[in-house]
């Protein structure tokens, strides 16, 4: 009889495209995706460790499944990913009715493991070593690539992938777990690299997002010739067929003047570049162990704007990091004013056993402080991003069409008729004709989001949209070829549900969404860190 799995995944886009890939493996063996959590045979919980939040929202959710289990004992529960590398037999001294704890070094491991539980074999841990298990070639073995062939049906679009280039970190900020729980970096061979590439394009995939923890970092010797990202975007380029090309997440000292280039003579790598700042206060750099002073940052940021000025920049901020001091945040608030980030992602600072600021800081800056400097920090970057937007007002711009907007998910979701199992965000029944208008989101060159009303067909394809409106977040506009020229525009982007910054970080999605894709729910996600100030993403 056919299994049915439920799976849930809190985190970034590693976490995301983990899940695609273990989801892919078990359909492989004839397993389904479950509606509900009561209709599984196993469910799993893909988890992070970045911050406290998301792994007490974990725990919480361990909580509730326990009752399912009890009702159900052949139910199969997992916790899989970062927080399993963290905690390991933690977890199920905690919640001792989970079966398979599993760290994201040995997700290959996961359909032979679950065979395994359901056999009878009990609870299963498998992890890789700790940073400080073996020598570092050991400890690299031990967190192995997961890059098993895709599944298209698995993704929150068939037109839009994610790739791995490197795993692992070895950047070891004093804030930051990643290292710890995802294990030395190690790049993917960039034959590798283009070959999954051109599978996908020919699956019909038109963006790929390549993801590293920092990706720019990126660094592949074979004899003599060293590949670098630079090198890569001009290999995947070169593909026929392929739309764009963005890379998440950079490091700024490894933005180099030849990645520059490449991103701005290349004509499908997108003019868009996620670069952390972290900070604005040398001294806080220093407590973080970030390795570049704000100067050296800022004449990062100036290379880059020389070589490509219409370049969306956008940065993560963490307030609240041990000692900071209000003239020290004030530094923080001052480059977010004039740096012109396109967004940023803002972080209260969680402290992280394993790392070296829970070792060595006190986390001492109270909480209701770090609530009042998020808060702050956030209107400084709304403000900053509505005049960045408002500037695009009267342009036209190329937009691939992702899907719905999401208040027309709201509003198709709301007007019953569910969507039918497999099908994409826009089959229900209310718009299951090609040319139905609805209002639609799709993103620009520099990842802005755009919101307007076009026929359904228009879903994967790239359209160019002449900008009317603008808010924080996202801009509005009309098709300009005429297409949905009867459509008024008025309040389009008052009534577009993006009034929430989307999210790059802390994505909370479900494979068992309504319409039975993995991570289709994902313009729907929600911050795990209790308010969008919390984790503010980049339009
Ligand atoms: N290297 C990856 C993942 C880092 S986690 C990337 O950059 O995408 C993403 C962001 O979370 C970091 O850039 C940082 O701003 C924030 N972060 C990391 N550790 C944190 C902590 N202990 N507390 C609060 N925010 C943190």
């Amino acid at each position: 009889m056919t299994k049915r799995l439920w799976i849930e995944t809190v985190g970034c886009q590693m976490n995301v495209l983990d899940s695609e890939l273990v989801v892919a493996a078990l359909r492989r063996q004839g397993w389904e995706l479950a509606r509900t959590t009561a209709e599984a045979d196993a469910v799993f919980y893909n988890t992070c460790s970045v911050r406290q939040h998301a792994e007490d929202k974990i725990y919480s959710a361990l909580g509730r499944i326990r009752l399912e289990k009890q009702q159900r004992p052949g139910l199969v529960v997992g916790v899989l990913g970062c927080m399993a590398q963290k905690d390991q037999e933690l977890v199920r001294k905690r919640a001792p009715w989970v079966d398979l704890v599993v760290g994201p070094g040995q997700l290959h491991r996961v359909p032979g493991l679950v065979d395994d539980v359901l056999a009878g074999g009990g609870p299963r841990l498998e992890v890789s070593l700790d940073r400080t298990g073996g020598s570092r070639e050991a400890i690299a073995q031990s967190f192995e690539s997961y890059d098993p062939d895709r599944d298209p049906q698995m993704r929150p679009t068939p037109f839009q992938a994610f790739i791995r280039t490197q795993t692992g970190c070895d950047k070891f900020c004093a804030f930051c777990v990643v290292p710890h729980v995802r294990g030395p970096e190690q790049a993917r061979a960039p034959a590798t690299i283009v070959t999954e590439a051109r599978k996908l394009v020919a699956e019909g995939c038109r963006e790929i997002t390549l993801i590293g923890q920092t990706v720019n970092s990126y660094r592949w010797k074979d004899g003599g010739t060293t590949t670098r990202l630079g090198d890569l975007l001009v290999m995947l380029d070169a593909i026929d067929g392929l739309d764009r090309i963005k890379f998440v997440t950079n490091y700024p000292r490894d933005m180099t003047d030849d990645l520059i280039a490449a991103v701005r003579d290349l004509p499908k790598v997108s003019h868009y570049l996620h670069v952390p700042a972290q900070h604005g206060s040398d001294a806080v750099l220093t407590r973080m162990k970030r390795g570049y002073s704000i100067g050296e940052y800022m004449e990062m940021l100036g290379r880059l704007r020389e070589a490509i000025p219409h370049a969306a920049v956008t940065s993560d901020f963490i307030v609240g990091f041990c000692g900071e001091t209000d003239s020290e945040f004030q530094t923080t608030l001052d480059l977010v004013r004039t740096a012109d980030f396109k967004n940023s992602f803002i972080f209260k600072y969680s402290p992280r056993p394993g790392t070296k600021a829970f070792d060595r800081q006190p986390d001492d800056v109270p909480e209701t402080v770090k609530k009042e400097r998020n808060q702050a920090l956030l209107e400084a970057q709304a403000a900053v991003s509505l005049a960045g937007n408002l500037r695009f007002i009267g342009t036209r711009q190329q937009v691939l069409v992702e899907g719905l907007s999401v208040r027309e998910e709201r509003r198709q979701s709301q007007s019953a008729v569910p969507p039918a199992e497999g099908a994409f965000p826009g089959d229900s029944e209310q718009a299951s004709s090609p040319e139905s208008l609805a209002q639609l989101t799709g993103r620009t060159m520099c990842d802005r989001i755009v919101v307007f009303d076009a026929p359904l067909r228009l879903v994967g394809r790239l359209v160019d949209v002449d900008i009317q409106a603008a808010g924080a977040w996202s801009l509005a506009g009309d098709v300009a070829d005429g297409l949905a020229d009867a459509v008024p525009l008025e309040h389009l982007l008052e009534n577009a549900g993006e009034d929430t910054p989307p999210t790059l970080y802390d994505i909370d999605l479900t494979a068992a969404s309504s319409s039975g894709r993995a991570g289709a729910t994902q313009t729907g996600a929600t911050q795990t860190d209790t308010t969008p100030a919390d984790a503010t993403a980049g339009a």
